[in-house]
C-alpha cells in the first residue's frame, strides 16, 4: 500500500490516518461480544467518551438499553448480510448531549471467512440537518405567505367586482323616484357598501404590499403642497365632528423632491382620518418640517397630533401590525379593521422612513413619521427605495413607429388620441392578433402596445411569437401589455410571455406616461394633468375625462362620440338578439364590449349595468329584457346630458 516501506511503518501510517480523520472511526470485536477495540480522536470528541474508558466495553456500558439494542441489531445485520449499511440519520445520546449522526457500518471477516470485526464511521450531521430544516421551513413559510397574499388579492378583486355594481346600481337608483323612507334605506346601503369597499381595498393593498407587488413611483413631488391638499380634502370630515384641523409648516422653502405622491398622500390621509375618528373634541394639528441630510437628500419630518382618546403604552407597538387594534371595544364603538396603520407603516418603510407614536390615554396621540427623499435635481442618484423609471427613455416620440394591437374600434380611437397627445406621429393599428403579427413582420416598430384579449390570436401568444422570431435578430422591440384584467398574477403572465410592461384598462394617463417614459423622452407638459376619477363623477359621462383625450377639439369630440354611439347601437342589437332563455356566450360578450366602451368615456352607470349583465350568463329572457331597458334608459340619459352640456354628437 505504501511503496517501499516496511509493514511496521505502513501500520503506523494507517493508524495515524485513522486517528486523525475528521469523522469518528471505531471498531468492535464481533467474536468478543462486540467490545470496542478501536476509537479514534474524533470519536472521543463526538461521543464525549475517552478511548481508554471504552476499551473492552460494549454499547450496553454507555448507552441506554433501547439505543444499545438498536445499535446491536444493526451490527448483527451488517455482519450477517455481509453488506455495508448506511444509517442516514439517527439520534445519538452521549454525555455531551444528543445529536444526529450519519453512520456507515462495514463488516470485516477473518481468513476463515468468519465474522470478525465491525468497522464504524460516524459524522455529526446536526448542523447540516438544522440548516436544511430551517431552509425548508423558511421556503414553506414564504410560499404560504405568498399563497395567502395572492389568495387575498384575488379574493378582494372578486369581491370588488360585484360590490362595484351594487354601488353603481345604488347610485343609479338614487336618481329614480323614491319616497323618503326608501331614500334613507338606500343611503344606508350606499354608505355600508362604501365602507365595505374601503375594507376590501385595504386588504387588497396590504396583500399587494406583502406580495411585493407594489412599486413606488418616483416623480417630482411638492411635499408641502401635497400635505395641504390632503388636509383640505379632510376639512369637511373634521368639521362634521366640529373638530379643528390645521396644518403648520415649521419652515418654508422645502425643495422639490422625488417621490410617490399618491402613497405619501395615503400615509397622511390614514393618519389624519384616524385622528378625526378617535377624537371627540378639540382638534388635530398636522405639523410639517424638514431638514437637509446632505447635498442630495432632505428628510421630511411630519406629525399628526390629536386631542383624542389616546393609546395605552402597551398597545402603541401592536397597532402598527395588521388586524391589530388597541382595544376590542374600540372596534365596536368606532368600527374599522386595524389595517390602516399596517398599510401606513409598510408604505413609510418602503420609502425608507420610520413611523411611531407618542400617546397618553385620555389626552391624545401624536403620530410622527420621517421619510428621506432625493432632491429632484439629483433624480439620477435616487437609489433602492424608488424605481426611477422616470425619464430613462431617450427616443423622440415624433420619430417613433408604434404598433397598437387592439380589436375594439373605440379603444383604438382612444389609443390614437392618447398617443397623439404624447407627441407620437406614426401610430399603426392592428385589429387582431394575426394582423399584429403580420404588421410586425412587415415593418420595424419601436414600440408595440398589445391588447391581451383579441380575436384570432391573443396578445400573449403574439408576444411569444414575436420574441421567438426575434431570436435570430439583434433587435428586441419593447411590448407593453394592455388588459382589463387587473388580477394579481396578470403582470407575471404578461412578462412571462415576453412583454416588458403592463398597464390596466381603462388606461390611466399619468401611469401610462410613466411607463412610456422608460423608452420615450416625454415632457410632462404635453399631456393633460387631470386623471379621471370615475367614481366621483355624478354625471352619466365623464366629460373631463373625454377632454383629456380630445384636448377640447370639437371635431375629435364629435368623432369619438359618434363612434361610441355607433358601437352602442351595434351592441344593443346584439343584446336584443341574445335576449333569450339560458346560456348565451354572445350575450356575455356583448356586455363585455359595451363595458369597455363605457369605461372609455367614463360612463359609470352604463358600466355598472354591463357588469350586471355579464352575470346574466344563464338568466331568462325576461330578466335580460329588464336590463336592456335599463341600458336603453341610461343611454337616453347620456344623450340628454350631452345635449344639455351643448355637446354635438351623432345621436
Ligand atoms: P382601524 O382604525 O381600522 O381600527 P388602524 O390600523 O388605522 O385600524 O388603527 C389601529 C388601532 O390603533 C385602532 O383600532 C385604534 O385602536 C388605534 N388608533 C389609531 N389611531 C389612533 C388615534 N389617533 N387615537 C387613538 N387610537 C388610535
Amino acid at each position: 500500500m505504501f511503496r517501499g516501506k516496511s509493514p511496521d511503518i505502513q501500520n503506523a501510517m494507517l493508524l495515524m490516518i485513522v486517528q486523525n480523520l475528521p469523522v469518528a472511526v471505531f471498531a468492535k470485536d464481533v467474536k468478543d461480544g462486540y467490545r470496542f477495540i478501536m476509537w479514534n480522536h474524533m470519536a472521543e470528541e463526538l461521543f464525549g467518551l475517552k478511548s481508554a474508558d471504552l476499551m473492552g466495553k460494549n454499547d450496553y456500558d454507555f448507552f441506554a438499553k433501547e439505543e444499545a439494542d438498536f445499535f446491536r441489531q444493526t451490527d448483527e445485520h451488517v455482519m450477517a448480510s455481509g453488506k455495508v449499511v448506511d444509517v442516514a440519520e439517527e439520534p445519538i445520546t452521549t454525555p455531551r448531549g444528543t445529536w444526529w449522526g450519519h453512520t456507515i457500518k462495514v463488516p470485516i471477516y477473518d481468513e476463515k471467512g468468519q465474522p470478525s470485526i465491525l468497522l464504524g464511521i460516524t459524522e455529526d450531521i446536526s448542523v447540516k440537518r438544522e440548516a436544511e430544516a430551517n431552509l425548508k421551513a423558511k421556503l414553506e413559510a414564504e410560499e404560504a405567505n405568498q399563497a395567502k397574499s395572492e389568495f387575498l388579492a384575488n379574493m378582494s378583486h372578486e369581491l370588488r367586482t360585484p360590490l362595484n355594481s351594487i354601488i353603481g346600481m345604488g347610485r343609479l337608483m338614487f336618481n329614480t323616484p323614491l319616497n323618503s323612507e326608501q331614500r334613507v334605506m338606500l343611503q344606508t346601503v350606499l354608505h355600508s357598501s362604501d365602507l365595505l369597499l374601503k375594507t376590501i381595498d385595504d386588504i387588497l393593498d396590504l396583500s399587494k404590499i406583502e406580495a411585493k407587488q407594489v412599486v413606488l413611483e418616483s416623480i417630482p413631488l411638492d411635499v408641502p403642497k401635497a400635505f395641504a391638499q390632503v388636509v383640505d380634502a379632510l376639512l369637511p370630515v373634521a368639521s362634521q365632528k366640529e373638530l379643528a384641523l390645521s396644518l403648520s409648516v415649521a419652515r418654508a422653502g422645502m425643495p422639490m423632491v422625488c417621490g410617490d405622491p399618491t402613497r405619501l398622500a395615503r400615509i397622511l390621509n390614514n393618519l389624519i382620518s384616524n385622528a378625526v375618528k378617535y377624537t371627540m373634541e378639540g382638534g388635530i394639528n398636522v405639523a410639517l418640517d424638514w431638514r437637509e441630510l446632505n447635498g442630495e437628500r432632505v428628510e421630511l419630518i411630519a406629525q399628526v397630533q390629536d386631542t383624542g382618546i389616546g393609546i395605552a403604552d402597551d398597545k402603541q407597538a401592536i397597532i402598527f401590525q395588521a388586524f391589530s387594534q388597541a382595544d376590542s371595544s374600540t372596534t365596536r364603538k368606532y368600527g374599522g379593521t386595524g389595517l390602516g396603520l399596517a398599510i401606513t407603516r409598510q408604505l413609510v418603510e418602503m420609502m425608507g422612513g420610520t413611523i411611531g407614536v407618542k400617546s397618553t390615554p385620555g389626552q391624545g396621540s401624536n403620530f410622527w413619521f420621517r421619510i428621506p427623499f432625493a432632491l429632484t435635481e439629483n433624480v439620477s442618484n435616487i437609489g433602492s427605495t424608488a424605481v426611477a423609471y422616470e425619464g430613462e427613455g431617450t427616443a423622440d416620440p415624433a420619430e417613433m413607429r408604434i404598433l397598437v394591437a387592439e380589436d375594439n374600434p373605440l379603444n383604438q380611437l382612444f389609443m390614437e388620441k392618447m398617443l397623439e397627445g404624447f407627441g407620437f406621429k406614426h401610430v399603426h393599428l392592428a385589429n387582431n392578433g394575426q394582423q399584429a403579427l403580420e404588421a410586425f413582420l412587415q415593418s420595424d416598430y419601436d414600440l408595440i402596445l398589445m391588447d391581451c384579449h383579441m380575436p384570432e390570436k391573443n396578445g400573449y401568444d403574439v408576444a411569444i411569437a414575436i420574441r421567438e422570431m426575434e431570436k435570430n435578430t439583434r433587435r428586441r422591440v419593447p411590448i407593453i401589455a394592455m388588459t382589463a384584467n387587473v388580477l394579481i398574477g396578470e403582470r407575471t403572465k404578461c412578462l412571462e410571455s415576453g412583454m416588458d410592461e403592463y398597464i390596466g384598462k381603462p388606461i390611466d394617463l399619468e401611469r401610462f406616461r410613466r411607463i412610456l417614459s422608460r423608452w420615450v423622452k416625454l415632457s410632462p407638459l404635453n399631456v393633460a394633468q387631470t386623471s379621471p376619477t370615475p367614481t366621483d363623477a355624478p354625471s352619466p359621462l365623464d366629460l373631463p375625462m373625454l377632454h383629456t383625450y380630445t384636448h377640447g377639439d370639437k371635431e375629435k369630440e364629435f368623432q369619438l362620440l359618434s363612434l361610441f354611439f355607433e358601437q352602442l347601437e351595434e351592441v344593443l342589437r346584439m343584446l336584443h338578439e341574445n335576449c333569450i332563455d339560458g346560456y348565451s356566450k354572445e350575450w356575455f360578450d356583448a356586455c363585455h364590449l359595451l363595458k369597455g366602451s363605457a369605461s372609455n368615456v367614463g360612463a359609470q352607470g352604463l358600466y355598472a349595468l354591463c357588469e350586471e349583465g355579464q352575470r346574466y350568463l344563464h338568466e331568462s329572457a325576461r330578466v335580460r329584457m329588464k336590463l336592456i331597458e335599463q341600458v336603453e334608459h341610461e343611454i337616453a340619459t347620456i344623450r340628454e346630458f350631452l345635449s344639455a352640456s351643448g355637446i354635438a354628437h351623432a345621436a
